[in-house]
């Protein structure tokens, strides 16, 4: 894997991980700095994969478990340097400098900021993925197709085929349930016993979920064969998953034909390109709204923050789980909402390594309705529900004071139903334990209320 003139590594795969332990711990070991080593993908280079051993030095060295850990989860990020920015953190660990306690060092700030969007990205790919179930033949397969930000897939998969197995535990009179999810970069496959790990299909060849039936009718038995078994990230540090409560049960395949709007499709590339306010010009990218077509609920916010920016979805950072959470608990699939944000664009300050949210202000919410008013008219939900003074303020036209006007429906000036609430991320501010829980169960039960309310409306 390394040739002697100036090591070139070539990992068999993205999610290489053990490629990459093995590599790093010889080069370590034989002292090759990080300036004078290169790391590819087999996969995507064009260059014939380099014969050869590791270097054969002696020895051993060792590093924080922590930094292993942060190396396990930071290498699923899509990001070309994350083999030699790891190597250079171990690098410098194992030779006695206290990296983990540099709180301000840019290397491990950027291996942080990576870490967190592939476990935002694993927490959104867990809670979007959506199966068709296709019954012939049995036993029945479910259908999943989803593109992922970073490379999460492997490490879902694994904890999806525990999912499936519990669930077989628990009702062991069901017949095995199998799951191929099928993404752009690669596919895995449960068969009810083993886990395989094939090629991926191409994004334009998937536009519904009719067509993604059709080339797995077409194309399944040529992935099939292709695939390996195995598991390439260690399950324990690759992503964590909160231990549901004994009270609820595994969550399994969830059947949801979803197809978004094709209106909103257009408009969302037609966004991608807007700088109709100075905002666009600091964001990583537009983050507009998602959900399926025709949804009874839309589910109004602020802005993208940090992780909404990199991935570019709304709700996936810190506030997007507390609303997740809060979704599931009061009854409402959030696969079947339309999620957006008032101002389209993140707004932030720079502060050393860090980006400090800053409230959009009223003329750049203004400008920004022109993409809201597209979402709302396109959707035409039952019930548009506003988090927060910035979504209010944004449909309103008014300041509005959450705490006065919260927890029922009113009239919104173009006749539709509208709904306030507070923004997830208030519940993130919330100083001590007992009013963050006590904020929380309000959250939870104004949501209740906006879910019988849309069904009433029905
Ligand atoms: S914030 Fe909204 S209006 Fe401003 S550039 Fe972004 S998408 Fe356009």
């Amino acid at each position: 894997m390394f040739s002697h003139a100036m090591p070139r590594i070539v990992l068999a795969r993205e999610t290489d991980w053990d490629g990459w332990r093995a590599a790093t711990r010889a080069h370590v070991l034989a002292g090759t700095p990080p300036e004078t080593l290169t790391w590819s993908i087999g996969a995507t280079t064009a260059d014939p994969r380099p014969e050869g051993p590791f270097p054969q030095a002696g020895g051993s060295f060792g590093v924080p478990r922590a930094l292993v850990a942060l190396a396990a989860q930071a290498i699923q990020a899509r990001a070309p340097d994350r083999f030699d920015l790891l190597y250079r953190l171990v690098w410098r660990a194992q030779a006695g400098e206290p990296v983990l306690e540099q709180r301000d060092d840019p290397e491990l700030s950027r291996a942080r900021r990576l870490a967190l969007a592939v476990r935002a990205e694993a927490h959104r790919m867990r809670t979007h993925l959506r199966f068709l179930a296709l019954l012939h033949p049995t036993p029945t397969l479910y259908l999943g197709w989803y593109v992922p930000a970073h490379f999460v897939l492997e490490a879902n998969a694994q904890l999806l085929a525990r999912r499936f197995a519990a669930q077989r535990l628990a009702a062991p009179s069901l017949a095995v349930a199998r799951f191929a999810i099928l993404t752009p970069d690669a596919s895995a496959h449960w068969d009810g016993t083993n886990l395989h790990f094939g090629p991926g299909l191409a994004a334009t060849l998937v536009p519904n979920d009719v067509a993604l039936a059709a080339q797995w009718r077409d194309y399944g038995p040529d992935i099939l064969a292709a695939a390996r078994i195995g598991t390439a990230i260690p399950q324990a540090e690759a992503l964590d998953e909160d231990p549901r409560p004994p009270d609820r049960p595994p969550i399994g395949p969830v059947v949801l034909p979803f197809q978004r709007d094709s209106a909103l499709i257009a408009a969302a590339e037609d966004a991608s390109a807007c700088r109709r306010c100075p905002l666009g010009d600091k964001a990583t990218q537009t983050v507009f709204g998602e959900g399926p077509a025709g949804a009874a609920l839309l589910f109004i916010g602020e802005q993208p923050g940090d992780q909404e920016d990199i991935i570019g979805r709304p709700f996936v950072g810190p506030a997007g789980q507390i609303l997740d959470r809060a979704l599931e608990e009061a009854g409402i699939d959030r696969r079947t909402i339309y999620i957006t944000n008032a101002v389209k664009h993140f707004k932030f300050t720079p502060r050393g390594t860090r980006r400090i949210h800053q409230t959009p202000e009223a003329p750049e919410i203004q400008i920004c309705r022109f993409w809201l008013d597209v979402e709302r008219v396109q959707q035409r939900p039952r019930l548009t529900v506003l988090m927060g003074a910035t979504a209010a303020r944004a449909i309103l036209g008014r300041p509005v004071t959450i705490g006065r006007e919260r927890g029922r429906a009113f009239r919104l000036p173009d006749g539709t139903q509208g709904f306030i609430t507070v923004h997830p991320s208030f519940l993130l501010r919330v100083p001590d334990e007992d009013s963050r829980a006590r904020e929380y169960a309000a959250f939870v039960a104004d949501l209740r209320e906006a879910s019988r309310i849309a069904t009433e409306v029905a």
